[in-house]
């Protein structure tokens, strides 16, 4: 972020697909976001699923959205601090996060891990994996590549 900007409580507070403020999938560090009409489609459409599946409608909370190479270093670092891998060795240079293709979110109340993942291939993600394997409360990744 450049230095003594502030940005306003306003920046990014607009619906840029059903039910998803654009502040909920920005870059934490510089506001700024990057999303490909394939992956808003796929959130809409996942979004409207999980509450057809649930009979309410249900809040998906987004992890990690769009990041900047900057804050996915950051991240990384972080990550890696405590391990034995070092982080430059962990790092998905092509990570599809820096692209705008890519969601980090966590598992809606009413549904499983699993059936979440599922329900997110069906949506039109075309990459998913389960980040932390919790049958009930995990967090997955998913991608449209
Ligand atoms: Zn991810």
């Amino acid at each position: 972020m450049e230095q003594g900007i502030v940005p306003s409580n306003k920046t990014n507070d607009f619906y840029i697909a059903h039910k998803l403020k654009a502040r909920e999938i920005e870059c934490p560090d510089s506001h700024t976001v990057m999303a490909t009409p394939e992956l808003l489609d796929a959130w809409t459409e996942l979004r409207k699923s999980v509450s057809e599946y649930n009979g309410y409608d249900t809040p998906i909370i987004v992890n990690s959205g769009f990041r900047t190479w900057d804050y996915h270093v950051k991240l990384y670092k972080r990550l890696y601090r405590d391990k034995d891998k070092h982080w430059k060795d962990a790092i998905t240079e092509r990570s599809r996060h820096l692209v705008g293709q890519a969601l980090d979110m966590k598992t809606p109340n009413g549904l499983t891990t699993s059936k979440f993942e599922e329900l997110a291939k069906l949506a039109g993600f075309t990459y998913t994996y389960i980040i932390t394997p919790d049958p009930l409360y995990g967090d997955i990744h998913a991608d449209v590549r």
